[in-house]
């Protein structure tokens, strides 16, 4: 699906709205607060800016954001959980304008944190650079998939297979999928105007996952720890546009 130009502002305009979100928990979290906490803060967000959120109520999803902490890949339900000194914490957030969706996450360190784990949320946000940096006018859609790929694995780490990106645009998640790995050179070519939130989820060891009890939190198999980066971007004439910033 190609998207016009008064398209792509208005999720530009929703993508602003989930770069506040991350800002302001980005700067809410810390030792000793909850992740129940962290969500409010992403509400108000989407109050203020008079946005919906995307998140809640999909599929019965009972937040705003997922907070996955540590093991935890993506998911993960706001509530009790504090933040503790030591961990990390992928935030995703997501809001709609106008019937326009945007949808990006992160992955921060809490207080003083083991410089492995460090590593491991930059070798994934590089992979998320690498990916970006693909999304031109006549590539292929696996080649994002496999710049990720390339990225983590030359780092010794691995990309999960089971959940993947997506376009997105009156939907979250609209066809077509974008795994975060595979050969290059694959799948319907890019062209301008086609938005996709691209999204690494990056595993310190195995690959595999594992859902928890409550039908949502996923958590690595191995028990690593694991880092999730995600923009939502527009392809362009003038090359790819990453519309969750500021
Ligand atoms: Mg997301
Ligand atoms: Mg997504």
């Amino acid at each position: 699906m190609r998207r016009s130009r008064d398209e792509i502002a208005k999720m530009r305009r929703a993508g602003r709205v989930v770069a506040e979100m991350h800002d302001k928990t980005r700067a809410a979290a810390r030792p000793g607060v909850t992740t129940a906490e962290l969500d409010r803060v992403a509400r108000d967000v989407l109050d203020r800016r008079g946005a919906r959120s995307n998140f809640l109520g999909y599929h019965g999803f009972p937040a705003v954001i997922c907070t996955s902490p540590n093991d935890m890949i993506v998911h993960g339900i706001p509530g009790p959980y504090r933040l503790a000194d030591g961990d990390i914490i992928s935030i995703d957030c997501g809001a709609i304008i106008e019937g326009w969706h945007a949808d990006a996450a992160y992955t921060m360190p809490i207080g003083d944190v083991d410089p492995e784990a460090v590593k491991l949320i930059e070798v994934t946000e590089e992979s998320l650079r690498a990916a970006i940096a693909q999304m031109v006018d006549g590539n292929r859609l696996s080649d994002i998939g496999h710049a990720v790929q390339s990225v983590a694995e030359a780092a010794g780490y691995s990309v999960v297979r089971e959940y993947v990106g997506h376009a997105i645009g009156l939907a979250m998640h609209e066809e077509p999928q974008v795994p975060n790995y595979g050969p290059p050179g694959r799948g319907p070519k890019l062209r301008p105007g086609m938005v996709f939130a691209v999204e690494p989820m990056v595993n310190m060891g195995r690959p595999g996952t594992r859902t928890l009890e409550d039908g949502w939190s996923v958590v690595t198999a191995d028990g690593t720890l694991s880092a999730h980066a995600e923009h939502t971007i527009a392809i362009t004439d003038h090359g790819p546009e990453v519309l969750t910033v500021p």
